[in-house]
């Protein structure tokens, strides 16, 4: 079933617009502010366990320089596939030695070792790394740009340098530490006129991060459909709220109108509202040339039956006058309770004689048989008073004064009778 919603429901609703709009805004700025922290927090994450690898890369591959310097050379048997290092030749220094068996071993300095083991790595797990140097003693140690840019960063202080080089096809991490003279170093490097403590070189390693990278954007991903999600799902929350809220207030409204309106012994107009519908009524009649007629009402010695069967008892007969009352009357006369046991009745497009067959209805349809939800047997009679609001009626208060006057002479004459 279709829900349907009340126009003041609507009014209502443009009423706290503005409040559901601010809250809407609210909640989305906090949410975006969430999402924004954790893609921060994802890429500082993942580029945190990059650089971790890379600083246990690092560890190692200064272990093994440190290692082969300790013994300065390492010499390897030069079986097939090993070759000479055409560098140390070229310092002066002859690589390889004959041992008497008829075996020759050839020289691995550091930098030969570690460029060895890179390739083994490479093939394994596509990590690379080397030393590199803004002087290095073989060209294909030089340094590309990005190493360049860390040398020059090292001879200035910094003690690492890393950066995640976001190519779509290979994503590189890459990650460089310095490297200083020692004593060690000077032999080999004499000739650049190195001062122990100074920036000789530096670990240079490059790792392939795709996968890491790939998680990184599917966890994006999956920070952006929550988001949009939580948004979408407080937004409706709050709609539906704003919507009850709205409706609960409609409700309230009325209820608020109808108390305002209503006297609440009898559920009839009150005199407030009565008076404002004669007040209409009267306008109306003026306006159109149209006869109204006024009916004062008054139960007769009401009094006695407060007096005879108590107060509560007494406001359940007033209950069933006013019902008796309000079927009595057609649909399109106005009806209400104007005093304690008094009644105005309101009757448009009423002539004398429609006047007088209405209260003479009215008076019968009260007294005609004993009240109902009281003990015993109590008949209540009623007086009334009409008058027909004329072409000379300027003031409604004077046809009101004429319906109180014909009230008072039905009950001087007699009572349960219309004058
Ligand atoms: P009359 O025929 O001349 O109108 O006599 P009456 O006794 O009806 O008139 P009177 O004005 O002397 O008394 C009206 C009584 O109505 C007095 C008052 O206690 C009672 N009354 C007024 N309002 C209420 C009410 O809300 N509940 C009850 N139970 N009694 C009410
Ligand atoms: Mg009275
Ligand atoms: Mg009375």
């Amino acid at each position: 079933m279709a829900r349907r919603f009340s126009t003041s429901q609507m009014h209502n609703f443009k009423l706290i617009r503005p409040f559901f709009i601010s809250l809407c805004l609210v909640i989305f700025l906090f949410i975006i502010a969430i999402s924004g922290y954790l893609f921060q927090h994802i890429n500082t994450q993942m580029l945190e366990r990059l650089r971790e690898q890379a600083i246990s890369y690092t560890g190692l591959i200064h272990y093994i320089k440190s290692w082969n310097t300790f013994y300065e050379y390492i010499y390897v048997e030069k079986k097939q596939g090993v070759e000479s290092s055409e560098y140390l030749r070229k310092m002066g220094i002859t690589p390889d030695v004959s041992t008497k068996d008829g075996r020759t071993f050839t020289i691995r300095n550091h930098a030969i070792v570690i460029s060895e083991i890179s390739k083994r790595s490479e093939q394994q797990d596509g990590v690379k790394f080397r030393i590199t140097s803004l002087a290095p003693i073989s060209s294909t140690n030089a340094p590309d740009a990005f190493e360049r840019d860390g040398l020059v960063a090292f001879t200035s202080g910094r003690r690492e340098f890393y950066q995640l080089i976001n190519n779509q096809s290979q994503p590189l991490y890459r990650y460089m530490t310095p490297l200083y003279v020692e004593p060690s170093c000077l032999e080999c490097h004499k000739s650049s006129n190195y001062q122990l403590g100074n920036v000789i070189g530096a670990v240079s390693l490059s790792i392939p991060a795709r996968q890491q990278v790939q998680e990184a954007k599917w966890s994006r991903i999956l920070i952006m459909l929550s988001a949009l999600l939580s948004i979408g799902l407080f937004f409706a929350i709050v709609y539906l709220l704003t919507w009850r809220l709205a409706k609960t207030l409609g409700i309230a409204q009325q209820q608020l109108k109808r108390m305002a309106t209503t006297d609440e012994l009898t559920g009839l107009n009150n005199r407030r509202q009565i008076m404002g519908r004669l007040d209409e009524e009267f306008q109306r009649s003026q306006r159109y040339d149209e006869p109204l007629c006024l009916i004062s009402l008054d139960i007769d010695h009401f009094k006695n039956i407060n007096d005879t069967y108590g107060h509560p008892i007494g406001d359940i007969v007033l209950q069933k006058v006013a019902e008796r009352l309000h079927h009595a009357v057609r649909s399109y006369d106005v009806v209400g309770r104007v005093g304690g046991e008094e009644f105005l009745v309101v009757a448009p497009a009423t002539g004398h004689s429609e006047a007088l067959a209405l209260s003479e209805r009215i008076i019968v349809a009260i007294s005609c048989k004993a009240v109902e939800g009281v003990p015993g047997e109590v008949y209540v009679t009623a007086s009334a008073g009409v008058a027909i609001v004329g072409p000379d009626d300027e003031q409604v208060e004077a046809v009101l004064k004429r319906a109180d006057e014909a009230l008072y002479r039905a009950k001087t004459n007699g009572r349960n009778q219309v004058a």
